[in-house]
């Protein structure tokens, strides 16, 4: 790959600080990254933490799997590289996002452990909140909101994860939710309580 300089690309830099949007919106962009297997509530989650967070009167915006891969991934499949690929463009959106002082709220499999850590660092400092919903395969199937473990059990998609392709769950996620054991709401508002204990939703710089 061509360096910058190669390439003659210069970064620019705005007038505009971190601490400008902070106070302008009331709050500090962080990206709430959700990762787990397929039905374990990941956009369910994303968007009643929206909801919430919205209402009251922050800023936040879903960026969801299957959405993403309708417009900006189209042209992207499974396979393991194009997989690393869509994580690699959904990092650099929630970045951009985040620093524009949005609560980003990136809800994909993102199965690969590297992938999510390329992400953190793209995103960079601590406003990067790795949340594990931490749910069996079982449950999942059991769930199967969209069939999708039923075509993979009879080989009609391959490479589901959980079932024919991988999922490196987090060693050490800010949040691990059971969304086996607590309700919707309950599991949005632990969140909203990690970002407000963290500064995030308030003026007030930390
Ligand atoms: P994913 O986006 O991870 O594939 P979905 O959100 O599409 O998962 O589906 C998750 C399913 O699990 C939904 O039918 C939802 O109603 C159900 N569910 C039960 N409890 C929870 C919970 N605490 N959080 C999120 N979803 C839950």
């Amino acid at each position: 790959m061509l360096m910058s300089a190669e390439r003659n690309l210069t970064r620019t830099f705005g007038h505009v600080s971190p601490q400008d949007r902070h106070q302008l919106l009331g709050q500090r962009g962080a990206v709430v990254w959700l990762t787990g297997l397929s039905g374990s509530g990941k956009s369910t989650l994303a968007y009643a933490l929206e909801r919430a967070l919205v209402s009251d009167r922050h800023t936040a915006y879903v960026l969801d799997g299957d959405n993403v891969r309708h417009g900006l991934n189209k042209d992207l499949g499974f396979s393991p590289e194009d997989r690393d690929e869509n994580i690699r463009r959904v990092g650099e959106t929630a970045a951009l996002f985040a620093h524009a002082g949005v609560i980003a709220i990136a809800s994909f499999i993102s199965p690969y452990r590297a992938g999510r850590e390329r992400a953190r660092e793209c995103v960079g400092g601590d406003a990067f909140i790795e949340v594990h919903l931490n749910v069996s395969v079982e449950v999942c199937e059991r769930r199967d909101p969209k069939g999708l473990y039923k075509k993979a059990r009879a080989g009609v998609i391959k490479q589901f994860t959980g079932v024919s392709a991988p999922y490196e769950a987090p060693t050490a996620p800010e949040i691990s939710i059971d969304t086996d054991a607590d309700d919707v709401d309950t599991c949005a508002a632990r969140i909203v309580t990690y970002l407000r204990e963290h500064g995030y939703l308030s003026a007030e710089l930390p």
